[in-house]
């Protein structure tokens, strides 16, 4: 096991620049999800430290060592890709122990860490089996189990799940965090997918553009994003943005362009008088008959939770009730902000204010 370290990493791919001045510390033992929309950077990044990708500049380095100039097969540290890369014509006990033979382990070795990864896995009764007689949820822990039977300093896993059907990347998604728990290796993991970071992560490293926006605890990323599209990226359904102009007095509110008022803790008057974007997570709307009225537009139970999409005067908003509610499109409710859970952003920046 090993800590990982980014320095200032950048990476040209001739005029594109895919990755802009990325630092990130990754400590031993730690679960590190890197998260972002498409094309801004995740797999270069995951590809730099598995030493797939030369870097136009900065450092990377692995336990003490500065790996730079080391290559991928030196660097001691196992990749775990979305197509899982399986020898078609290899069992499943061959295809975990390849590795180990190429390196002229002994065989009796060999086979003892082959069967504990197996035990680990629940592949004890596949290890004869080709992939093509595997399910995929299967072939992906022969994937994991290649890895694991390496010791490596270091897991990558390259959004592992995509290929899965929903039910089993939830099932796939606690199978590897319990993994990590057990085996306590370094862990890098690449996913476009908001919940599995929030549920994986010690860590959440959110980025766009080829540039980190913010990392942190989920929590922290939940509770406080830096800015608009951190606040716009965790959580679903994504927080509700609307704009206006704070009101400070005997009662600190927010004023749209549609004269709406929105309810402001009394801090905020110190932004009285500023545009700013008012932002508020769809759970953190509750029926309240002294609320803000808003218009019904569309309504999305999913047994759990019932979802309202609304507008407010020309500007939308999502609400997401625990509770059943007996509504209509086109019926006005009443919805009260849940006032210490709000969170204001500079308009023209996007970047958090003190509410
Ligand atoms: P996705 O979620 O779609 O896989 P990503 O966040 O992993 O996206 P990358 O694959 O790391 O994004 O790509 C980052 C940027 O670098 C993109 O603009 C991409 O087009 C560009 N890029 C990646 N590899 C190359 C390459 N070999 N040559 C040129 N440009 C590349």
């Amino acid at each position: 096991m090993s800590s990982v370290s980014l320095r200032e990493v950048r990476k040209k791919f001739g005029t594109v620049t895919a990755i802009n001045g990325v630092s990130v510390e990754i400590a031993d033992g730690e679960f590190v999800v890197l998260v972002g929309p498409s094309g801004c950077g995740k797999s270069t990044l995951l590809r730099i430290i598995a030493g797939l990708e030369d870097i136009t500049s900065g450092e990377v380095v692995i336990g003490n060592k500065i790996v730079n100039d080391i290559k991928p097969k030196e660097r001691d540290i196992a990749m775990v890709f979305q197509s899982y890369a399986l020898y078609p014509h290899m069992s499943v006990a061959k295809n975990m122990s390849f590795s180990l033979s190429l390196s002229r382990t002994a065989k009796s070795v060999i086979d003892q860490k082959v069967n504990h990864a197996a035990s680990i896995l629940g592949l004890e009764d596949l290890l004869e089996r080709f992939p093509k007689q595997l399910s995929g949820g299967q072939r992906q822990r022969v994937a994991m189990g290649r890895a694991i039977v390496r010791d490596p300093k270091a897991f990558l896993f390259d959004e592992p799940l995509s290929n899965l059907d929903a039910k089993l990347r939830v099932q796939m998604r606690t199978e590897i965090k319990e993994l990590h728990q057990r085996l306590k290796t370094t862990t890098i993991y690449v996913t476009h997918d908001q919940i599995e970071a929030m549920t994986m992560a010690d860590k959440i490293v959110v980025m766009r553009n080829g540039l980190v926006e913010q990392m942190g605890t989920p929590l922290d990323l939940y509770d406080k994003p830096d800015n608009t599209f951190v606040a716009s990226f965790i959580g679903s359904p994504s927080m509700n943005f609307v704009t206006g102009v704070v009101r400070g007095g005997k009662k600190t509110t927010l004023v749209t362009a549609d004269r709406e008022e929105l309810p402001l803790s009394q801090s905020a008057a110190a932004h009285n008088g500023r545009e700013v974007i008012y932002g508020v997570r769809p759970q953190h709307l509750t029926p309240d008959r002294n609320g803000i009225k808003v218009k019904v537009v569309v309504i999305e139970p999913t047994g759990a939770e019932t979802q309202i999409h609304a507008k407010l005067g020309t500007q939308s908003l999502v609400a997401d009730f625990r509770d059943r509610v007996d509504v209509k499109p086109g019926d006005t409710i009443q919805l009260a902000p849940e006032v210490s859970s709000v969170h204001l952003f500079d308009k023209d920046t996007g970047k958090r204010l003190n509410a």
